[in-house]
Order: structure tokens, then C-alpha cells, then sequence
């Protein structure tokens, strides 16, 4: 069933091999559909015209009389199987041979009605009316979107070969939920609402960095949203300047929500996800801890979020470290009390941090200087910037990220960088020392909870389905709704 044979000879809007055998009769309904079409079209433009012009033994319309195709076989059962379809079906044997039936997928363009789609088709006024009032019934209030498609089966009869009937028209505009208009025997319309349930299913993507870490992921099939949370949970411990490189392979673990016919209602929500660079793999997965909200942490329980950025600005070097040195402008040896970051003036610096503004201003040899202070024990200062970001004045709050300042030269600089300090009780320590000392760690009762869904997450980013095979079952039915061997 998954081996669906090429589709080339087939068209796009009808599944059915009966179509084929029908296709020319199509051709000629089409043809003089079309030719209708245009009568009305030049009709409406130009009225006299046409009037003048047409002959009494209008030449366009072709005869009714349907060519002969190839010798069709007589249609069974067998050819309508793929139909789900038990009220057809059963008035199968009580009406006369069928001419044929056939499935149409149309779209609501804008200022579409279901009703106007089906005119267009040349259903009968009578059925139109009734489908559409059975389904605005049905739905009530709610409105269907512009591009929602309305699956369409159709039946041509051979008293009328150029108005269809209409078989069934369903409009699924969620996955669990499906709109359902059902001709009965008597030649009237029932609709009916469809819900499915809905089930998670575990799935695996498996990608290679080519380009961005996005785009790679999305190729791979992963949603947006997992593949940004992914990132966002990587960009505490990752320098994606110079850590991520071409072909590097990443995993994302998700848990989709699937329709019990094989339709994906949620594209997937991310559980965990692992990232191979050169001398290291980070895995980060997703944990509740009671009582608190959804975050990620490595797999030893670790929370990804650091209290502090790696580093408070981007795309920055660091030209001076921590400890003693030769003072450049002093000319003897001192001691280092920060780190610079060597940027060009206009350099946006964040608040490596939240927390409080308690210093914001000249300072001496410091230039214009600002100092946070996050938690009773622990600060930080930015040296020597051009100016104070906006609205940084000592007493206001800052979020972690937020822009506290810009690079410059000011006070007892040699050139445009940031000096950048780290205090521990009111002491300067080295802020790159400092790095792994905030997380926060999964513990108390969480954490056998924590290390139960840590081993399976583990084992399903190499052993879950892929995702293009979990969803290879559901593409194929679809596809294969109509078809039949041939
Ligand atoms: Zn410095």
C-alpha cells in the first residue's frame, strides 16, 4: 500500500482509474462546459453582438454524443471500494447503472460560499441549496477560511452529463474535526460533524546543518517552533559563531498529536534534542519540575538557563583577561579587576543579568560605568561605554539581555571596548570563571522522575520512528483513497 505507483498519467484533481476510462466523456463535458462559458462570458459583454452574430444553428456546441473510448469494462463494486462511502454504496443496487463517479478537490477563493464553488461545477440549483443549507446548520456560526479546501464526490449522470451530483462534500478545517454533507437515498442532504480522536505519537528528526540551524531543521521536518525552542535551549552553552560548522547532525525529539486516520493535528511539541559539535554533544530535554514550568536541562538535571549570558554583547573578543598585567596607560604592573572585550564604539552591551541599576554614570578612570546588582551577593560592571542605554539610571530594573549601554573609549581606555566586571560579595572575580556556577538543578522528589524520562528520552533520540516514516502511512491513504490494482 505505501508503494503508491508513479502518478505521471494521472491527473492531479481526480484519483480515480475510473476517471481514466471516463476521461474523455470529461473532455467533452469539459469542452462544452467551456464553450457555455464563453457564450455567456461574450453574452455578457456585449449583448447585442452576440445577438447579431449567432446563427440559428449554433456552430460551437458540439453534439452531446460521447466519442467512444476504449471498451470500458462494466463497473463492479471492486472499482469503488476506495470510496467510504456506506449511503452510496447501498443505493448502488436500487438505482440505475452509475455513469461514474469521480473525487474533486476545490478551494474557497476569497469571497468564496461552498454554495458558489458548487455552482461553478454546474451542480444543480436544487442540491446546491440544500448542501448549503444542510452545512450552515451544521456549522452554525463559524466561518470557513479563505484556502480551505472542500473534497468533493461527485457523480456524472448520464441524463445530465454536464451538471455532477454531489455524493458527498467534506470540509475538514481542523484534523480532528471534519464537516460531512451525505446525499441520502431519497435525494436530500444530511450533514454530519466528525471528530477524531487525537493521540500523541513520539517521532525523531534527524537533520544536517547545511545553512542555518532553522532551515536545515525545517527541511528535515521539524515545526518552527520546536526547532527555535531547540535553539533558544542551546544558546546558554553554544557559541553559534564559533562552535556550529557545515554538516554537524542534530536530533530533535517531538511528541505529535495524530488523528486516529493517520492526520497530524499537532506537527510536534519539542521533548529533547541533541546536537553533535566537534568536541562535544549537548542533549537538552524537556522537564516539569513540580509545581514549576516547563524548562529544558542537560541530561544530568541541570537546568540550560544560565543566571548570566556567556558573554554581554555579541560578536566580541577578548583583547585584555583577568589578573595581573602591565597597565597600558599606567606603565606599571596591576592588577586586572574585569575582562575587555575588544568592539567597535556603538556596540550594543546587554545586562548579562536581571536585576537592579545601582551605579549609572561617569566614574573616574571607569569612563561611563554601570553596575547591576542581581542577587544580595552578586554584581556586575560595564566599563568605559560612549553612553547609557535608555532609561538606564541608577534604581530602575533590567531583564537579562536588556541593552544597558554602547561601547566607546571613555575614561582611562587605550581604544573602544568594554570593560567588563564581576562581583561576588563586593569583590571582583573572573567573570569567565564564573560561568557554570548559576544553574539551576532538577533535585528533591523531582529528580527520579527526572532521571526515569532522561534514560527514555536518551534511548528514543537514536531508537524513536523517523518522522518521515511515522508519517508515510497517513500520505499514502490518502493518496491511495481512490485507487485500485491495476
Ligand atoms: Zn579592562
Amino acid at each position: 500500500m505505501t508503494d503508491f505507483p508513479s502518478p505521471s498519467d494521472r491527473p492531479k484533481t481526480a484519483h480515480s482509474a475510473a476517471f481514466r476510462l471516463f476521461r474523455p466523456i470529461f473532455f467533452a463535458v469539459g469542452a462544452i462546459g467551456a464553450t457555455v462559458g464563453a457564450v455567456i462570458v461574450i453574452h455578457h459583454q456585449a449583448e447585442t453582438q452576440i445577438a447579431a452574430a449567432t446563427p440559428p444553428s449554433a456552430p460551437a456546441l458540439p453534439s452531446i454524443a460521447l466519442p467512444d473510448p476504449e471498451p470500458v469494462p462494466p463497473i463492479t463494486t471492486a472499482d469503488f471500494k476506495g470510496f467510504d462511502l456506506k449511503p452510496a454504496d447501498q443505493q448502488a443496487d436500487a438505482e440505475p447503472p452509475a455513469s461514474d463517479r469521480y473525487e474533486l478537490t476545490l478551494r474557497l477563493e476569497r469571497g468564496d460560499t461552498v454554495e458558489k464553488v458548487l455552482a461553478d461545477i454546474n451542480v444543480p440549483e436544487a442540491d446546491r441549496k440544500q448542501i448549503d443549507a444542510a452545512l450552515k446548520a451544521l456549522l452554525k456560526k463559524r466561518r470557513l477560511a479563505v484556502g480551505e479546501s472542500i473534497d468533493l464526490q461527485l457523480q456524472t449522470m448520464s441524463d445530465q452529463p454536464d451538471a455532477p451530483r454531489v455524493l458527498t462534500l467534506s470540509i475538514r478545517p481542523q484534523p480532528q474535526r471534519e464537516y460531512i454533507v451525505t446525499r441520502r437515498d431519497d435525494g436530500s442532504y444530511e450533514a454530519l460533524e466528525k471528530i477524531y480522536q487525537v493521540r500523541p505519537r513520539i517521532v525523531r528528526v534527524d537533520a544536517v546543518r547545511r545553512g542555518s540551524l532553522q532551515q536545515s531543521g525545517m527541511k528535515a521536518g521539524a515545526p518552527t517552533a520546536a526547532i527555535l525552542e531547540f535553539i533558544r535551549a542551546l544558546s546558554y552553552d553554544v557559541d553559534f559563531q564559533r562552535e556550529l560548522k557545515e554538516g554537524q547532525h542534530f536530533t530533535l525529539l517531538l511528541e505529535q498529536q495524530v488523528t486516529s486516520d493517520g492526520h497530524v493535528a499537532d506537527p510536534g511539541r519539542l521533548l529533547a534534542g541533541e546536537l553533535r559539535l566537534t568536541n562535544r554533544t549537548i542533549t537538552v530535554m524537556r522537564f516539569r519540575p513540580q509545581g514549576g514550568a516547563d524548562g529544558f536541562y542537560d541530561p544530568k538535571g541541570e537546568s540550560v538557563v544560565r543566571s548570566f549570558l556567556r558573554t554581554p554583547m555579541d560578536a566580541s573578543h577578548i583583547t585584555s583577561g583577568f589578573g595581573m598585567r602591565m597597565h597600558p596607560i599606567m606603565g606599571f604592573s596591576a592588577m586586572h579587576t574585569g575582562v575587555d572585550f575588544g568592539a567597535p564604539i556603538g556596540t550594543p552591551i546587554f545586562a548579562a543579568g536581571a536585576g537592579k541599576v545601582v551605579t549609572a554614570g561617569s566614574n573616574g578612570g571607569y569612563g561611563i560605568f554601570v553596575k547591576l546588582q542581581h542577587t544580595s551577593q552578586i554584581g556586575t560592571g560595564y566599563g568605559h561605554m560612549s553612553r547609557l542605554g535608555p532609561g538606564i539610571r541608577p534604581g530602575v530594573s533590567v531583564r537579562q539581555g536588556q541593552v544597558i549601554g554602547f561601547v566607546g573609549s571613555t575614561g582611562l581606555s587605550t581604544g573602544p571596548h568594554l570593560h567588563y566586571e564581576f562581583y561576588r560579595n563586593g569583590h571582583p572575580v573572573n567573570p569567565l570563571a564564573q560561568k557554570f556556577a548559576m544553574r539551576a538543578v532538577v533535585g528533591g522528589k523531582d529528580l527520579a522522575r527526572f532521571r526515569v524520562l532522561s534514560r527514555q528520552y536518551l534511548n528514543e533520540l537514536k531508537n524513536a520512528p523517523p518522522i518521515a516514516e511515522a508519517s508515510a502511512p497517513a500520505k499514502a491513504k490518502e493518496n491511495s483513497q481512490f485507487a485500485r490494482d491495476e
